[in-house]
């Protein structure tokens, strides 16, 4: 038996998404073989986590700092009130293994940063980006482009959220795609539960394709949402020779 054999029980329990013609057993096989790396397991994140988990992913890697507040709970789902004070990541392993024993969870309590961006990379094979802040994302998205490993960037603020995936080296990276550190963007901002989770949704699914080579991935498209109006616009992103994470051309010489 190989490492990504299915048990009776896996068959069992993943029987209604291999029905799937094109996911079927093979996919599912795929998916138990695949670790998968969530930065920041708030409340995209946590959404991600959950169906990642449900779906069977073999190992999730998740990094996210510091204790439930109260004010965490309006959206981050893996967090429960009996938890106020104590480690997100206790919270996040304890509910993940609630629903899903089988899966390999390496927890770590420390928010994505240059120090280690580069070790938790390594460890996985796709990343779910799930930051609030673009120094973190960038940084990600450096590491992901360096190690060849595809990405997928989720973000909302208020009613509106967006979602792309980077396919390093075919696709346009996140600094394609946003050159700069948006001068707008705060680290605390007004957040609906049910919009984080519709694009966690959307990450997981994403995730699930790319690992099993299902659908056509958003790479090289910019998904953009704004809930209020439910409107979805898809917006054609292109990579940028000048790109100073994965750009073919070399900076102008500097006198
Ligand atoms: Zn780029």
């Amino acid at each position: 038996m190989t490492e990504a054999d299915l048990t009776d029980e896996e068959r069992a329990i993943y029987e209604w998404q291999m029905w799937m013609p094109d996911l079927g057993e093979e996919g599912q096989r795929k998916l138990k073989s695949a670790s998968v790396m969530v930065s920041r397991v708030g409340g995209v994140g946590s959404v991600v986590a959950y169906e990642l988990a449900a779906a069977g992913i073999g190992k999730l890697v998740l990094a996210h700092a510091g204790n439930v507040k109260p004010s965490d709970l309006n959206r981050q789902l893996l967090m429960t009130h009996e938890w106020i004070g104590k480690p997100r990541m206790e919270s996040i392993q304890r509910r993940l293994h609630d629903l899903n024993p089988r899966i390999e969870i390496v927890g770590v309590e420390e928010n994505v940063s240059e120090e280690n961006v580069a070790q938790l990379v390594s460890q996985c094979d796709l990343i779910v980006d799930c930051a609030p802040l673009f120094p973190e994302r960038f940084a990600m998205n450096r590491q992901a482009v360096l190690q060849n490993k595809p990405l997928i960037e989720c973000a909302m603020y208020e009613m509106e959220a967006h979602i792309t995936t980077v396919i390093p080296h075919q696709s346009p990276c996140l600094q394609c795609i946003f050159p700069e550190d948006p001068p707008t963007w705060k680290r605390e901002f007004p957040v609906l539960g049910a919009i984080a989770g519709t694009v966690g949704c959307m990450g997981a699914v994403e995730a699930v394709k790319v690992i099993t080579g299902i659908g056509d991935p958003l790479s090289g498209r910019l998904l953009r949402m704004d809930l209020r109006k439910m409107s979805f616009q898809m917006m054609k992103v292109s990579r940028r020779a000048d790109c100073t994470v994965c750009g073919t051309q070399k900076p102008a010489h500097q006198p």
